[in-house]
């Protein structure tokens, strides 16, 4: 008869900071802590149904051995309003480029207000609207880099790779 596995240890909580994805039908509100984004090239993992990075060692990367689609992410550290909290939040390539179309040109992101609305279907596109701009805004908390908080919560083994197109 099989035995039951007892735990020996308690399992320490996950990351402090969670992603934010907005699903249909939502609008969400955000104060951007980050001066700019972190932007890379991740995989669609269809079979487990999350991202997984892409490696910079594409020899190496279980997502182009195994011809997982490649996806363009751009990753911002937030406040989101309605939560009340700091998050990160991903932007898909349509959505980054609407922020950098209306963003102030040679300013940093620290500081705007955005709005994001997904209309109705799990393929329907994200609407970024920029509503206001804050540079002097001295009330935010700081920013925290996404790279070390995400590199944990995608399990790469080596936290100081490089991961493919990532500007450093
Ligand atoms: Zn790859």
């Amino acid at each position: 008869m099989a035995s039951v596995r007892e735990a020996d240890q308690i399992p320490s909580p996950g990351p402090r900071h969670e992603v934010m994805r907005l699903s249909a039908h939502e609008t969400a509100h955000f104060t951007i802590l980050s001066r700019t984004w972190w932007k890379v090239w991740t995989h669609w993992d269809d079979y487990r149904a999350r991202t997984i990075p892409c490696d910079q060692d594409q020899a190496n990367c279980r997502g182009c051995q195994n011809h997982l689609p490649l996806r363009f992410k751009a990753y911002l550290h937030v406040i989101h309003h309605e939560a009340r909290k700091a998050v990160f939040l991903e932007l898909t390539p349509n959505a980054a480029k609407q922020l950098e179309g209306q963003a102030p040109p040679n300013e940093p992101f620290r500081g705007l207000e955005i709005s994001l609305a997904r209309g109705h279907g799990p393929k329907a596109g994200l609407r970024l609207t920029v509503n206001q701009y804050h540079p002097r805004e001295t009330n935010l908390p700081p920013e925290q880099d996404p790279k070390p908080i995400l590199t944990a919560l995608w399990e790469m083994p080596d936290r100081r790779r490089r991961f493919r197109g990532e500007v450093a």
